[in-house]
């Protein structure tokens, strides 16, 4: 079995979700029927909301079923810009909120500098918030790093200038419990354990979104169309599962995290830990000089070791990390980094396995060795 190290790129399904979709896949379920099997779809499909409402932080009839993260963020974004001219976006979000945020019509982008440790320049956001801007999309943590934005800061700042916050909360819930508390919040169930290709958008009470997709005006009749009701569960009981192992699943994941990057800092002394300290314990980028992160991917993966480098959606994209350039990286540094990230079936051997298969590929690709005694 592969060391598997990227869990910021899905999470492998968990036995609940597992459990929760196969109860619910099969039967015939479209919620929008009358008879007894579109009552008992229905029947799940709420209950699988007012589970999610209730990690969220929110009630249930602010919660809209989605295909992803990526849906998620489009609906809102693309909903919010007509409500000013300008809008804020963080120089370090997803592509599915950056690219969304360039290609939206009519509108003047602001992109929001962060600080060397991956979080938010809060007095840039400061600065630029005001009555004709349309939203500020600032994430929560962010995929490739880790990094975790001051969200009570960004909250308030938004709050007091009238502004509407979307968040892209789509690497918070596997690791993270606090509600984030933005006008919209963006929810993937595969990063938490759940099956890919279904989501949530956190829409706040007072909020107004226009239609995104007309049709049989399913989700308040915001995204028309048949809802997932296994993949909703499935979801709900993901997070649900998250929720109730966090204390010991974050105990748990932080100390193999910490191990894994100690192992590579006594290796490889000039290695640089990326987006600290205020990170998800579950992610650990670093950039390893003079090895350039497409060889070190190829030799992990030889070696049966699954990371990624930067995001894996801009993954085979020669470019560097947009992240670590905005963070203050040079390019050269941006591709010789790379990203593990752990989650709830990380064992201690993926680690081990993960720690020697970097320090082989990093003597190899420096031509050299390592200090006696570095493993
Ligand atoms: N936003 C962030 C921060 C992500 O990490 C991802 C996934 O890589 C997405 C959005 C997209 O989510 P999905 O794959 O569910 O569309």
């Amino acid at each position: 079995m592969p060391a598997y190290l990227d869990y910021a790129a899905t999470a492998p399904l968990r036995a609940a979700a597992r459990q929760a979709w196969l109860a619910h896949a099969g039967a015939p379920a479209n919620p929008a029927s009358v008879h007894g099997a579109g009552r008992r779809a229905s029947e799940a499909l709420e209950q699988a909301r007012d589970r999610i409402a209730e990690l969220a932080g929110a009630s249930a009839g602010e919660v809209m079923f989605t295909s992803g993260g990526t849906e998620s963020d489009v609906i809102a974004l693309r909903g919010l810009a007509r409500r000013g001219r300008r809008v804020l976006v963080g120089a370090t979000e997803h592509k599915a909120v950056l690219d969304t945020v360039k290609a939206l019509p009519d509108v003047e982008v602001c992109v929001l500098r962060v600080e060397p440790d991956g979080r938010l320049h809060l007095p840039d956001l400061e600065a630029n918030l005001g009555p004709d801007v349309a939203f500020a999309a600032v994430m929560a943590a962010n995929n490739e790093t880790g990094a975790v934005n001051d969200l009570d800061a960004i909250r308030r700042l938004c709050a007091d200038a009238g502004v509407a916050w979307h968040c892209d909360a789509v690497q918070w819930p596997a690791t993270r419990g606090e509600p984030i508390g933005a006008d919209t919040a963006a929810y993937s169930a595969h990063k938490v354990g759940g099956p890919v290709g279904v989501g949530a958008l956190v829409i706040r009470r007072g909020i107004e979104l226009p239609v995104y997709s007309h049709g049989g005006g399913q989700e308040a009749g915001i995204r028309s169309g048949t809802v997932d009701v296994a993949g909703a569960a499935a979801f709900a009981a993901a997070w649900d599962e998250a929720s109730r192992q966090r204390d010991a699943e974050t105990a748990r994941v932080g100390e193999l995290r910490d191990r894994l990057q100690a192992g590579i800092l006594a290796a490889v002394p000039d290695a640089v830990v990326n987006g600290q300290p205020h990170r998800l314990v579950s992610h650990l980028n670093v950039t390893l000089p003079g090895c350039a992160a497409d060889s070190l991917l190829m030799l992990l993966d030889r070696a049966g070791v699954e990371v990624s480098a930067g995001s894996a959606c801009s993954a085979g994209i020669p470019q560097p990390s947009h992240v670590l350039v905005a963070m203050g990286a040079d390019a050269q540094r941006a591709r010789q980094s790379l990203r593990f990230s752990l989650g709830w079936a990380t064992t201690a051997a993926d680690v081990g396995a993960a720690l020697s298969a970097v320090i082989d590929a990093v003597v190899l690709l420096r031509g050299a060795r390592t200090p006696a005694g570095a493993r």
